[in-house]
Order: C-alpha cells, then structure tokens, then sequence
C-alpha cells in the first residue's frame, strides 16, 4: 500500500473506531493533513470550530499563523505533516483529558509509523508531553521512537503567541531557527564505505 493509502486508512479505522472519545459520528475525524513523505511533522493538540467544519487541522486563527510562519522559513504547508494529539474537537475547545490524549495515542503512533519523519515539532504542552515531558521550548532534543532516532523541538501553542505578546516573540524566534535546526537533523549520514 502506498504510503498515502495508509493514512486514508488511519483516517477510515477512527472513523470506524467505536471506543474513541468525542466522536459521535464519523465525520467529527479531523484528521492529519499534508506530505505523506515529509521530513517534519508538527503536531497540535486538537481541532477548534473551524478545524471540525473543514476537517482539516490548522485551519483557523492559530493555523494562520502556523502557514505564515512556514511561509517565512521557506515551507510550503504541503510540504510538511500536520497532525493533531486528538482527531477531533473537544466541547468548548477545552483541554483534552488524559484519557482522550491515551485513546488517539495509538493512531498518531500509526501516523509516524507510516510518514517516518526525522523531525518532530510539538505546538503546546500536549505533544510535548508525549515525547519529552521535561522539554524547553525552541531546543532541540534527540530521543529514541520505536527504534529509531528522532528529533523533537519543543514549541509554543500559535493559539498561545496569538494570546501573549511576549509568546508570540519566543514563537517567532523559536520558527526563524527552525531550518537550521532542520538543516543538521537532515545531512546526509556518512556511511562507512565513503571513509574508505
Ligand atoms: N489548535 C490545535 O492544536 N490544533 C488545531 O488543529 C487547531 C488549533
């Protein structure tokens, strides 16, 4: 299967899945959006209004600003993975409970299976929560995934830098360093025989 058919059936088992929290009929999934061969994947915590109407994630004020930032590091928005903790939208955009956060665990898990991206952004504490729960913001941390060595950068909620001033400052700082960061985490390995 190609890698696209494997997403659309992630997307297909939540909306079948019977056992997961906030969904009440299939078409309340939102699910991933983007590259299915992308390098970084940015993952969110879960769908607002507008997230639910489109099914799409980012799509609102935060993903605007989430775009203008890509756009500013030289990314197109389909270049890349974006993906949510929770495929759907809580009542009232509340937090997401830990045991919603536990029951979507498993189909992020399947996402990054498929994409095998080799850098991870969190947007929030959520994501960061998944994979570092000591994290800082903008840092980089390299961590062990199933296996497999990844990078995972910390950084603010768009939501939050919409809401703070001084966030918004960090957010921007930590966006424009971004591509450096990415640009070591992509070099190509030097593979033994090349020594030779
Ligand atoms: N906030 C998120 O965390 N995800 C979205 O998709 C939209 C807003």
């Amino acid at each position: 299967m190609t890698k696209s058919g494997e997403l659309q059936k992630i997307k297909e088992d939540m909306e079948a899945d019977k056992k997961l929290p906030l969904i009440s009929k299939p078409e309340d999934v939102i699910p991933g959006d983007g590259n299915p061969d992308a390098k970084i994947v940015f993952i969110g915590e879960a769908g607002g209004y507008h997230e639910s109407v489109q099914r799409k994630p980012f799509v609102g004020q935060a993903g605007k600003l989430l775009d203008k930032g890509l756009k500013a590091i030289g990314f197109e928005r389909e270049e890349v993975y974006i993906t949510n903790m929770v495929k759907t939208r809580p009542p009232q955009n509340r937090d997401p409970l830990p045991e919603e956060l536990a029951a979507y665990s498993r189909y992020l898990d399947r996402e990054l299976e498929v994409i095998q991206p080799k850098m991870i952004v969190t947007l929030g504490r959520f994501s960061m929560g998944k994979f570092l729960p000591g994290g800082i913001h903008g840092k980089k941390f390299m961590i062990k995934w199933h296996n497999r060595n990844l990078v995972v950068v910390p950084m603010y909620h768009p939501a939050a830098a919409l809401r703070n001033g001084n966030i918004m400052s960090q957010f921007r700082e930590d966006f424009l360093n971004l591509p450096k960061i990415f640009e070591e985490v992509n070099k190509p390995e030097i593979k033994q025989m090349d020594l030779i």
